[in-house]
């Protein structure tokens, strides 16, 4: 499987990084080895001071497709998910810098978390979807589906015309604001709705 992500998709997130408004959707990719192991720990890795959490909506694809229409892409999945874009900003920014590519800040061992799954037909739309981010019981990320720039059913159209998606590959669909450091000993709970998709321990 492959894990397409997208950045800065929501306003107030492009503003905390000082970032340009796309004209078109951020794209980038983690290895399928990114992903933490369910029920392990997330070991922050030796080459970051600056590991940043960054809570998304997931979407797993369940078949087959290549330049999806915007109108049949609710088709292409029946889950909806909640994860973790764990992100080495130090070394992010440095890459961004020099303009090379970001994999190694977001697609080291580890640095995507996914959370269980839910019925998308739980939603009446998953264009209004409340989900949050607790660290240490405090909320610090809050964010509605409503809010994304490319919503769910558009960056499934727009990235199937780059890359074809396949039967279990995940989109993260972007971060809203509130995004920061953890260090060891924290405690991370992503909430979906009402319901706690994924807990962690920083280690
Ligand atoms: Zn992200």
């Amino acid at each position: 499987m492959k894990i397409i992500c997208i950045g800065r998709n929501y306003t107030a997130h492009i503003k905390e990084l000082e970032n340009e408004r796309p004209t078109d959707p951020v794209v980038f990719i983690k290895p399928d080895s990114s992903v933490l192991p369910k029920e392990q720990d997330f070991y922050i890795p030796e080459f970051s001071d600056n590991i940043h959490y960054e809570v998304e909506v997931l979407v797993k694809i369940k078949k087959v497709g290549k330049h999806i229409d915007k109108k049949f892409a609710a088709n292409y999945y029946d889950e909806i998910g909640l994860g973790i874009d764990f992100t080495a900003r130090d070394l992010q920014s440095e890459l961004k810098e020099k303009g090379l590519p970001w994999e190694k800040a977001k697609g080291f061992d580890g640095a995507a978390v996914l959370g269980k799954w839910v019925a998308k037909s739980n939603f009446k739309t998953v264009d209004n979807i409340n989900f949050s981010l607790l660290k240490n019981n405090e909320v610090v990320q809050k964010g509605n589906t409503g809010l994304m720039l490319w919503k769910i059913d558009e960056l499934i159209a727009y990235v199937s015309q780059f890359f074809t998606l396949k039967k279990g590959d995940v989109i993260f669909t972007g971060t809203p604001a509130g995004v920061g450091k953890v260090v060891v000993n924290d405690y991370l709970c992503g909430v979906l709705e009402n319901e706690e998709m994924f807990t962690l321990n920083i280690k």
